[in-house]
C-alpha cells in the first residue's frame, strides 16, 4: 500500500498531466476507454524525446545494432510458435459480490483468507487462465482461418525477420536488432494511470550472440540500461535491480533482471532484461521449417544464436520521468511574496519545450520583434515556446509547470536603452535555480548546444 502522501502526489501528477496537455484519457468525451491513453501536445514531445534518445544510443551510436519496424498485425503461427497462443495468460478470479474481474495476485489476504481488494468480498471464483492477446480477423471472413493477433510484444517480429536482417546487414555475432512500437495486452485490470495499459509502446533490443557469451552480455546490458535511465534523469537511487528467481523465470531463460522504479504507487517494473537462450529462434525454425541458423565463417560452425533482450516500456518510462520530475517549492510572486511553485524538473534532454522566449511587454513592437528574432534563431535547434501574455513571473511559472529548463526575457536593456553595452543581450533564466544571467543573443545557440547535450 502506498502512503497517503504518495496517493496525493499521484493525484496531483495525473491532474497536471491533463491540465497541461501531457496525457488524456482515450475517448474521454464518451466516458473513456479503459486501459487506453492519448498523449497531448506536450506528452507527445516528451515521448518522442525518450524514443529518439533510446534509438540514438541503442542504434545510431553503435556499429553492432540495426533497427526495424514490424507490423502490428501478426500471423497466428508466429504466436503459436512463440508460445503466446497457448500460454500468454494471467490467472483471473471474479468477485461474486461486486463482480470485479481480478488478477489472482491482486487479492488481499486477511487472517489467511483471500478477499476482493475492492469490496472485501470473500465469495470468489476459482482461478482460470485468461489469454491477454487481442484477437482480430483479417479480410472479409470471420472464421478460424482469418484470425490474426495484435502483437503482445514487438520482439517476435524481430525473431521472425532475423534471417532477412542478418543477410542484408551482413553483421557478425554479437549484434542486435532494435525496434520501437506498439504492443497490446488485454490486461485484466489496467491501473495506476498509464502504468498498466492495454495499448502501450515498447523499446526492445534483441542482442544475438554465441551461447557462451549469453551470461556476460546479460550483465553488460543490465548495466547499459541502468546508465540509460540515469542519463535521462532517473537517479540510480530510485532504480532497483531484481534478480528474477528461478521459479518465476520463463523456463527457457537462463537469467532475468527486472529494473524497477520507485513510483508514487510503489516499486514497479520499468524494464526486463532477459537472457532468452536460443528458445525463440529455435521455436520459429522448428515451426516454419526455415533455417534460422548463423554460419560462423572463421570457426566453420553453424548454430542457432542465443539472445539477450532488454525490453523497456515507453509509457512506463514517460510516467517515471514525470513522477521523478514533479516537485513543489517556493518562488516569489509579482510582489516578491513567496508562493508555492509546481515545477517539472525534467532533464533538459527530455524536456518537451527547451526554452521559453518572452518580450517584457507585448505592446512594444521593438521588444516583440527582437523576441521573435530570437525564436527564429533558436528554432532550427530546439523546441521553443513564444509567450507574450501576462506578467513575466506568470509566464515563468507556466513554463516551470511544464518543465521548460530555460527562459529568455527581452527587455529594454536588450534594445540598448539603458546601457549601449547591453544592446542585444537578454536574461537567461534557469528553471531549477531561478537564477538569471545576462548573455549575448549571438551566444545563445552555443550556450544551448552545451547545456542541452
Ligand atoms: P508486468 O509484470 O508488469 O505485467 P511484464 O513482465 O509482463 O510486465 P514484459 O513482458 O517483460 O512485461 O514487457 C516488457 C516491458 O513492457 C515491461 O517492462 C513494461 O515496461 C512494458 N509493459 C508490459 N506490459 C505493459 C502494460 N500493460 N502497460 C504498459 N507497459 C507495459
Amino acid at each position: 500500500m502506498s502512503a497517503p502522501s504518495d496517493t496525493q502526489r499521484m493525484e496531483k501528477i495525473v491532474s497536471l498531466c491533463k491540465r497541461r496537455g501531457f496525457i488524456f484519457q482515450s475517448s474521454e468525451i464518451y466516458g473513456g476507454l479503459n486501459g487506453a491513453w492519448d498523449y497531448g501536445p506536450l506528452g507527445v514531445e516528451l515521448k518522442r524525446n525518450l524514443k529518439n534518445h533510446w534509438w540514438h544510443v541503442t542504434v545510431h551510436e553503435r556499429d553492432d545494432v540495426v533497427g526495424m519496424d514490424g507490423s502490428i498485425l501478426t500471423h497466428p503461427s508466429v504466436l503459436r510458435a512463440s508460445g503466446h497462443v497457448e500460454g500468454f495468460s494471467d490467472p483471473m478470479i471474479d468477485c461474486r459480490t461486486c463482480k470485479a474481474h481480478l488478477r489472482a495476485d491482486q487479492l488481499v489476504e486477511k487472517k489467511g483468507v483471500k478477499q476482493c481488494p475492492n469490496c472485501g468480498g470473500k465469495d470468489l471464483t476459482a482461478p482460470r487462465q485468461f489469454n491477454l492477446m487481442f484477437e482480430t480477423h483479417v479480410g472479409a471472413a470471420t472464421d478460424e482461418s482469418s484470425i490474426a493477433y495484435l502483437r503482445p510484444e514487438t520482439a517476435q517480429s524481430i525473431f521472425v525477420q532475423f534471417k532477412n536482417i542478418l543477410e542484408v546487414s551482413r553483421k557478425k555475432l554479437p549484434f542486435g536488432i532494435a525496434q520501437i512500437g506498439k504492443a497490446f495486452r488485454n490486461e485484466i485490470n489496467p491501473r495506476n494511470f498509464t502504468f498498466r495499459s492495454r495499448e502501450f509502446e515498447q523499446m526492445e533490443l534483441e542482442y544475438f550472440c554465441r551461447p557462451e557469451q549469453g551470461m556476460e552480455l546479460l550483465e553488460y546490458w543490465k548495466e547499459e540500461r541502468l546508465k540509460f535511465y540515469e542519463n535521462i534523469g532517473i537517479p540510480r537511487s530510485k532504480l532497483h535491480v531484481l534478480t528474477v528467481p528461478d521459479e518465476e523465470r520463463a523456463f527457457y531463460s537462463k537469467g532475468t533482471y527486472d529494473i524497477d522504479y520507485d513510483f508514487p504507487f510503489g516499486r514497479q517494473e520499468l524494464e526486463g532484461v532477459a537472457y532468452r537462450t536460443d528458445y525463440d529462434l529455435s521455436q520459429h525454425q522448428k515451426a516454419s521449417g526455415k533455417s534460422l541458423e548463423y554460419f560462423d565463417e572463421e570457426a566453420k560452425q553453424r548454430f542457432v544464436p542465443h539472445v539477450v533482450e532488454p525490453s523497456a516500456g515507453v509509457d512506463r518510462t514517460v510516467l517515471a520521468l514525470i513522477c521523478e520530475a514533479y516537485s513543489e517549492d517556493q518562488a516569489p510572486d509579482e510582489k516578491g511574496k513567496m508562493e508555492m511553485r509546481v515545477v517539472l524538473r525534467f532533464h533538459p534532454r527530455m524536456a518537451p519545450v527547451k526554452c521559453g522566449v518572452f518580450p517584457l511587454l507585448k505592446n512594444n513592437p521593438q521588444l516583440v520583434a527582437k523576441a521573435k528574432e530570437i525564436v527564429g534563431l533558436l528554432r532550427p535547434y530546439m523546441t521553443v515556446f513564444y509567450d507574450e501574455s501576462g506578467a513575466i513571473g506568470r509566464r515563468y511559472r507556466r513554463q516551470d509547470e511544464i518543465g521548460t529548463p530555460f527562459g529568455i526575457t527581452v527587455d529594454f536593456e536588450t534594445l540598448g536603452e539603458k546601457d549601449p553595452a547591453l544592446r542585444d543581450t537578454v536574461t537567461l533564466r534557469d528553471r531549477d535555480s531561478m537564477k538569471q544571467e545576462r548573455v549575448a543573443i549571438k551566444d545563445l545557440p552555443e550556450i544551448f548546444r552545451e547545456r542541452l547535450a
